[in-house]
C-alpha cells in the first residue's frame, strides 16, 4: 500500500462494517464494569474465574513491588529471569504434569516462538481451519509448509499427513477454539501424531484454569500425557493477569530456552506478575467452586440461548457464540444490547468467517444468576425486533 491509498482504505473498513472501535473502561475488570462512563454488565471477558480483580492477586502484587520494583531489566538469558519466574515455571508444570515449562511474555509470543523452534524449511505443519491467528502468524514465521485441515477433521488430516510422510511434521490446534468455544478432539490428534511421528503444539488458551482436574486444562480433561505434546496455556485469561507458558518434555523445554526467538530476544515480564500468578494458581487449584459454579451458569445461559431464533453453538465452555449472520445484524443486536447496559461483544470478520458474524458471550464464575437472567431476557425482548432474513435459524 502506497501512503496516499490509506484514506481510501480505511474508508473501505469503514463502509464494510469492519471499523473497530475501543471503548474506555474505569476500574477493574469484573461482571460489572463501568465503560463510557456508564455501568453496565459485561459478557466479554476472557476472566473466566472472576480472578483478574481478586484481592489475594493484587496483594502479591504489591509485595512483590516492595521487594522487586516494577521493571524486570532485561530478557530472561540476561538478567530478567528471578526467582519467582523460577517458582512460577516450576508451578506451572506440575500442575499441568509436564516435566518442564518455560513462561513467556504473552500467548501470542509463546506460539510465535514455539512454531518457528520446531519446524523449519522443509517440514510441514498442519493447522486447524479455525486456528488463532498466532498459530498462523507462527506458522508462516517458521518458513515450513503449511498446510490447512478442515475444522476438527482428524480423517482428512490423517490422509495430508501421509501425503507428507518422510518430513518432519507438526500439528498445531487449540484445545478450545476461542470463537466457537469446541474443542479439538485432541485423543484423536494425538493418535495420529504418534503413528506418524509428529509434535502435537496444543494451545489451551482457553482451557487452562477453566478445565479438567484443578483447573490444570485440556490435557487433564482428557487425560493425555505425551513428550510429543508442547502445551501453551495463557496467563492472562482464567488465571486473571497477563502472560503464557509453554510446557512439555525437559529436552522440548530446554530447546524453547535455547532457541524460541521471542523468548530470547524480549524483556522479562514485571516479577510482581509472576507473584500476581503465582497467587492465582493457589486459587485455580484450590478453588473448584470457581469451575462448578462456571459450570452451573453455562448450563443456565445455554438452555436459554438454544430457544432463541438464533444459531447457538453449544459448547461445554465458557464461551457460549450465537451467530447472527451478517455483521450489520450482530452490530445492531449489540448496541440494542448496549442500550439495556449489557455489554457483549460482536465478532466479525476477518476473525470469524463471512456470514459468521456473531455475539461471543462470555461468562465468568463471578456472574450472578440474574445477570444471566437479564441477559436472556432483553436477547428475547430484541429476537422480536430482528427482520426474519437477518436471522439464521
Ligand atoms: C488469547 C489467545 C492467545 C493469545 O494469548 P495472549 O496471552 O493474550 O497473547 C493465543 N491463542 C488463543 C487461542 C487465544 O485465545
Amino acid at each position: 500500500m502506497r501512503p496516499a491509498e490509506l484514506p481510501a482504505r480505511l474508508r473501505e473498513l469503514e463502509q464494510a462494517g469492519l471499523a473497530r472501535r475501543r471503548r474506555r473502561v474505569e476500574g477493574p475488570q469484573g461482571p460489572l464494569v463501568r465503560v463510557d462512563g456508564a455501568d453496565c454488565v459485561a459478557f466479554c471477558s476472557n476472566d473466566y474465574l472472576g480472578l483478574a480483580s481478586h484481592p489475594a492477586l493484587a496483594e502479591a502484587a504489591r509485595r512483590a513491588l516492595a521487594e522487586y520494583g516494577v521493571g524486570a531489566g532485561a530478557s530472561g538469558h540476561i538478567c530478567g529471569h528471578t526467582r519467582l519466574h523460577e517458582e512460577l515455571e516450576q508451578r506451572l508444570a506440575r500442575l499441568v504434569r509436564l516435566p518442564r515449562a518455560l513462561h513467556f511474555s504473552t500467548g501470542y509470543m509463546a506460539n510465535l516462538g514455539v512454531l518457528p523452534a520446531l519446524a523449519g524449511a522443509g517440514d510441514v505443519i498442519f493447522s486447524d481451519r479455525l486456528n488463532h491467528a498466532s498459530l498462523i502468524d507462527g506458522a508462516r514465521l517458521s518458513r515450513a509448509d503449511v498446510v490447512v485441515y478442515p475444522h476438527r477433521d482428524v480423517e482428512v488430516l490423517d490422509h495430508l499427513m501421509q501425503q507428507h510422510a518422510g518430513r518432519a511434521r507438526l500439528v498445531a490446534t487449540d484445545a478450545v477454539f476461542s470463537m466457537d468455544g469446541d474443542l479439538a478432539p485432541l485423543p484423536d490428534l494425538l493418535a495420529l501424531c504418534e503413528r506418524h511421528d509428529a509434535w502435537l503444539v496444543v494451545d489451551d488458551a482457553h482451557g487452562f484454569g477453566v478445565l479438567g482436574e484443578s483447573g490444570a486444562g485440556s490435557l487433564a480433561h482428557w487425560r493425555l500425557s505425551s513428550e510429543r505434546i508442547v502445551y501453551m496455556g495463557t496467563l492472562g485469561k482464567a488465571a486473571g493477569v497477563f502472560g503464557a507458558f509453554v510446557a512439555g518434555g525437559a529436552d522440548a523445554v530446554e530447546w524453547l530456552l535455547q532457541r524460541a526467538r521471542t523468548y530470547m530476544f524480549t524483556t522479562a515480564t514485571p516479577p510482581m506478575l509472576a507473584a500476581a500468578l503465582l497467587a492465582a494458581l493457589d486459587l485455580i487449584e484450590a478453588g473448584s467452586w470457581r469451575r462448578e459454579r462456571l459450570a452451573f451458569l453455562t448450563g443456565r445461559l445455554s438452555e436459554g440461548l438454544s430457544g432463541l431464533p438464533w444459531r447457538h453453538l453449544a459448547s461445554p465452555t465458557p464461551i457460549q457464540p450465537l451467530i447472527i449472520g451478517e455483521n450489520s445484524a450482530a452490530m445492531s443486536l449489540m448496541r440494542s444490547l448496549r442500550e439495556d447496559g449489557i455489554w457483549v461483544p460482536a465478532i466479525r470478520p476477518p476473525t470469524v468467517a463471512p456470514g459468521t458474524a456473531r455475539l461471543r458471550i462470555t461468562l465468568s464464575a463471578a456472574h450472578r444468576e440474574q445477570d444471566v437472567d437479564r441477559l436472556l431476557d432483553c436477547l428475547r425482548l430484541h429476537a422480536g425486533d430482528e427482520p426474519a432474513a437477518a436471522r439464521t435459524a
